[in-house]
């Protein structure tokens, strides 16, 4: 316990413990040290802080778009100018290698800026009426006070994809960050808190009692939305659940992503793209590959550089020189690694690298798994249809286009997907016909803050970013005028 109860509700312009004095402590994952506390609000707090939000939103969403934008530009001039404290933090909580954490943290500032120009961009449009003494204009305003909950994967970018729209449209926020990484929202509210945002527009709980927070947003009328990015199981439940107050709901959820490598295709080449994409934060990602089909006149050869790569990825503590994979989150998360690593080799999937927890020198840290490799894998392993998000990459060899596209589509997900092949014509014949909401052709990154981020079927609902973004936060009225 620290000496005083920590203060990391933020409720109306003020920094706050819970009401009973409670709170939780956050670990290191890479020692399993105590590197802090956050307080433990519940649904009282909650409450406040929806009443906070509520009270708020006049002010907020009367101000122009240009002094709405105003502030969020100076946001992302705060949260660059603290880039470097900043991926500290990130790397100390969540266990990304730091170059990953400044790279987020840069991504996360990108939402700002995006956001305060788009705040200039909301407009309606005149409607021809079959009346000749009618016309119809459309105006689009805030949806009122929003509540957002988020991931600890990306700790900080997965907020300001939320809340920089919602300030950007006019809205007043509640936020409810992942309790294994509360320290990173800290950070991100203070930037909020000092580039001028006003008491009551964006609120904050961290919490280890989640369901009692959603519980407070799910049932209050005055939360007019809620935006959500964590797991499809919860994502479903709270989208059901809105319905009874008729909430306007976006959802970004699990992913299943296929990597799909055509014979054309440089086997080398999308070997290392494989390597460097499914290892990202140490595979804990939506958008991570979870089934690589190679074609199999060259599967050898991209077995042979996948592993090549894979066998030089250093794991350690984030902040380490060379570090390039961090521990995962905890427990649960190393124990579903071994798990599919298991269940996938008595299956006759062959491990051509890792395949272990492992233990690193120097560090207490108990959630190290080694990079792994699968080959030969196969439809009936558990790794074929379960999110893995850890760093296992599975691959398996197939002999043609629509035997791939059927597998590739086969899984009740639907967020990223990735397409090699240097002909045109694969490329958009193939992307056409997978059912998912983004995909790579070539290209391992098909992410930025100026594209719609977003997947379909039990992928989530709805998309951040780009300029679709914004419009999850507004509302458009029509005026019908009689001349
Ligand atoms: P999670 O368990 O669903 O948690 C996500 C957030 O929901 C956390 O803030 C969590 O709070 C909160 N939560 C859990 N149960 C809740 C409830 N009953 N009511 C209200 N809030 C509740 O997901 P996770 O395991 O942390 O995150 C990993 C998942 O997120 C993966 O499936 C990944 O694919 C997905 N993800 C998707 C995207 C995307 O954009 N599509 C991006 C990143 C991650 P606590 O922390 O307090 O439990």
């Amino acid at each position: 316990m620290a000496d005083e109860a920590a203060q990391t509700l933020y409720i109306d312009g003020k920094w706050r413990a819970a009401d009973d004095g409670g709170e939780f402590p956050v670990h290191d994952p890479s020692t399993g040290d105590v590197i802090g506390y956050a307080s433990n609000g519940g649904r009282a707090e909650s409450e406040d802080a929806i009443a906070a939000a509520a009270a708020a939103f006049e002010e907020w969403a009367g101000k122009t778009p240009y002094q709405r934008a105003a502030i969020l530009s100076e946001a992302h001039a705060i949260m660059l100018e603290r880039r470097e404290e900043l991926a500290q933090l990130m790397t100390l909580e969540q266990g990304k290698p730091l170059k990953a954490s400044r790279n987020e943290v840069t991504y996360a500032s990108d939402f700002l800026s995006w956001f305060a120009e788009e705040a200039k961009r909301i407009s309606g449009v005149t409607i021809p009426s079959a009346r000749a003494d009618q016309r119809f204009v459309t105006m689009r305003q805030p949806v009122g006070v929003i509540a957002a909950i988020t991931p600890w994967n990306y700790p900080i970018s997965m907020i300001t994809r939320k809340l920089g729209p919602a300030l950007a449209a006019g809205c007043t926020s509640v936020l409810k960050p992942a309790n294994q990484t509360p320290l990173c929202a800290v950070a991100v509210l203070r930037v909020f808190e000092d580039a001028g945002v006003p008491p009551g527009v964006i609120n904050m709980i961290t919490s280890k009692r989640s369901s009692e927070v959603g519980d407070a947003f799910l049932d209050s009328s005055d939360v007019r939305k809620l935006t959500f990015t964590g797991s499809t199981g919860v994502g479903k439940m709270l989208t059901a659940r809105a319905g009874a107050t008729l909430k306007r709901v976006s959802v970004e959820l699990g992913g299943h992503a296929p990597f799909i490598v055509f014979p054309d295709a440089d086997p080398v080449r999308a070997a290392k793209g494989a390597a460097l994409v499914k290892f990202l934060n140490a595979g804990q990602a939506c958008i991570s590959p979870n089934r690589i089909y190679v074609h199999r006149s060259i599967y050898d050869a991209f077995l042979t550089t996948l592993q090549e790569r894979v066998a030089a990825l250093r794991i350690g503590k984030g902040d380490q020189d060379g570090v390039t994979i961090g521990p995962l989150i905890d427990d649960a998360a190393t124990a579903k690694m071994v798990e599919q690593v298991e269940d996938a080799r008595s299956k006759g999937a062959r491990v051509l690298v890792g395949g272990e927890r492992v233990t690193v020198d120097g560090l207490t840290g108990k959630n190290f798994y080694s990079p792994t490799v699968l080959a030969d894998v196969t439809r009936d392993m558990v790794i074929s249809h379960e999110e893995t998000f850890g760093p296992i990459a599975a691959v398996t060899p197939f002999d043609d286009e629509d035997e791939v596209i059927r597998l590739a589509n086969d899984t009740e997900y639907g967020l990223a997907a990735y397409v090699y092949t240097n002909d045109l014509s694969t490329a958009i014949r193939v992307t056409e016909k997978l059912r998912f909401g983004m995909v790579g052709v070539n290209d391992i990154n098909p992410t930025s803050a100026a594209a719609p981020f977003g997947g379909i079927k039990s992928s989530g609902l709805g998309r951040e970013g780009g300029y679709e973004g914004i419009n999850e936060y507004l509302d458009t009225k029509l005026i019908g005028i009689a001349i």
